[in-house]
């Protein structure tokens, strides 16, 4: 045996001796299950159980690792197919007895059932499929089914997982407790020997494997070589930006980030600037054009920096502070079965952001379950809650407290429940720019009223300085004493505006004809009247 097949088949318990066991696969009716366990992407397993249904037998069970650097339920699940199929091929060719039963193969993975089916059907090597994800498995799978022979009839079906959740054991069908068999077999495997395994053992038929930074790549190849080229500079700017260790940025739980940025894309120059703290606020408006203000438009703070928007007192600011409490307050009363502990976390760090409080939350003061997820978050930083940067601990404590498996809680897994309060928390940052985004233009509008009103003045008084010196006819211009007067009158702007580009040529011409005419300072008949009346 190979030593991929040895570890996949280093615990098998037989129910009965080999020969039996094969007399038992070709006796009416087989059910094989398998099943799959991943804890924190990092550990996976597989169970399996075969058993007669027609003479109602145990005839072996099986657990043992799945290896990936990042397994997947998909992954650990074809393990723990394939483990069944090589068990009883191993056992035809030991026995030399060839397998003639009809084997109905019970998986709970609805991908992995419709993946086998479609592969199963195929009569032609396709080369793309060597490209999808796990395919050394399936391959494998696939070959050891055609080489059990045609005499076997070998069908894969879907079967609904943990149905002993919803109903007692000895109620449900075959199936569903055979299903709920391997399960715990792979769920006993986990309790015993939970380690990552990153390198996945060359499967027979596989031909090539690709590793890299030590760990096998089993899907997603092209994603997975760019990243090796493009994330280890991005993650040496981040660190140096957020003063970050690689232990630090180790701590962040990625997926979830990836799953949070991802439902914002439309924004996306916006989101990209926030996530790396250079939204472009007053500060950094002001430092790439001085005459940009750089205070905030809310509070009048000189420094509108990033995390300023977040902790500004102003109360339009506590306004939104009410409403984002809110949303999450509506996180916790929704079905997210979350320990309450995780909230009062949470709310602990929110109230440091929102004071713009930089110290550490003293890890002292919660269980010890709960410390190295608060240190790790003092490490990656509060604030980085509203740029989807979670620790991995906040999703790891989720699925512990062994609630992800409620039925009703509508988050799962930990990376579920981090991507979906991560969520919030983005939502109610892009809510907090628009607000800050009209605070501040309506603060330029106002300034741009100021601004315009002095320039109008001048030109007022510039055109109210002719008045003497305007042909006499022409001074019916002039509709107030003073330019004072005239700027006082309760017009608009724009109509004051409007008055001066109109006025001022007809001004300018009538000046320039006066002195030639020699009329300036001149009065009009009436005026003249007037004048000696009065005196
Ligand atoms: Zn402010």
């Amino acid at each position: 045996m190979d030593a991929w097949e040895r570890e996949l088949l280093s615990l098998v318990t037989f129910f009965v001796p080999p020969h039996a066991a094969m007399n038992q696969i070709n006796d009416g009716l087989v059910f094989i299950a398998s099943d799959g366990s991943v804890l924190n992407r990092t550990s996976a397993s597989f169970g399996v159980t075969i058993y007669n249904a027609t003479t109602q037998t145990n005839i072996l069970q099986a657990k043992g690792p799945a290896p990936g650097s990042r397994p997947s339920s998909f992954q650990a699940e074809a393990y723990g197919a394939l483990a069944a199929l090589r068990a009883v091929w191993r056992l035809s060719q030991y026995t030399t007895i060839v397998p003639s039963s009809t084997i109905c193969h019970w998986i709970d993975n609805s991908a992995l059932v419709r993946r086998l089916q479609r592969e199963l059907k195929r009569v032609y090597q396709d080369p793309h499929a060597t490209l999808q994800p796990d395919w050394d498995v399936v391959q494998c799978i696939v070959s050891t089914v055609r080489s059990l022979g045609t005499t076997s009839s070998y069908s894969v079906k879907w079967i609904k997982s943990h149905q002993d959740e919803h109903q007692p054991i000895r109620e449900l069908s075959f199936a569903a407790r055979l299903n709920c068999e391997a399960d715990k077999l792979a769920g006993e495997f986990q309790s015993s020997f939970y380690r990552h395994r990153p390198i996945v053992p060359m499967i027979a038929g596989t031909g090539a494997q690709l590793f890299i930074g030590g760990e096998t790549v089993n899907g997603n190849y092209k994603q997975a070589i760019r990243n090796a080229l493009s994330l280890p500079p991005y993650y040496a700017y981040l660190e140096q930006r957020f003063g970050w260790t690689p232990e630090d940025r180790q701590a962040v739980d990625w997926e979830s980030f990836c799953r949070v940025i991802r439902s914002f894309w439309t924004p996306q120059a916006t989101v990209v600037k926030h996530i790396h703290g250079i939204a472009p606020t007053g500060k950094y408006a002001n430092r790439y054009d001085k005459h940009q203000p750089a205070s905030c438009p809310a509070c009048q703070h000189e420094s509108e920096c990033n995390n300023h928007l977040l902790s500004c007192s102003a109360p339009s600011r506590q306004q939104w502070r009410v409403k984002f409490k809110r949303r999450v307050y509506g996180l916790q009363q929704g079905k997210t079965q979350t320990d309450p502990l995780l909230w009062q976390i949470l709310d602990a760090g929110l109230c440091r952001v929102h004071r713009g409080d930089p110290s550490p939350i003293d890890a002292g003061h919660f269980p010890t379950d709960y410390r190295r997820l608060i240190q790790h978050q003092n490490r990656i930083g509060w604030i980085q809650l509203f740029r989807g940067r979670w620790a991995q601990q906040w999703g790891m404590l989720h699925e512990k407290r062994g609630l992800g498996k409620d039925p009703t809680s509508i988050y799962k897994t930990g990376v579920d429940w981090t991507s979906a309060v991560g969520r919030v928390f983005m939502t109610s940052w892009l809510d907090l720019w628009n607000l800050r985004n009209t605070e501040r233009h309506t603060r330029d509008e106002t300034n741009r009223d100021s601004n315009l009103r002095t320039i109008l003045r001048l030109q007022l008084t510039e055109i109210y300085s002719y008045r003497n010196s305007v042909r006499p006819v022409d001074r019916d211009l002039y509709q107030y004493a003073t330019a004072e007067d005239h700027l006082h009158q309760g017009q608009s702007l724009e109509a004051l505006q409007d008055w001066c580009s109109d006025t001022y040529p007809a001004v300018l011409a009538s000046v320039s004809l006066a002195a030639r005419l020699g009329v300036q300072n001149n009065t009009g008949i009436a005026g003249y009247m007037l004048r000696n009346e009065n005196t």
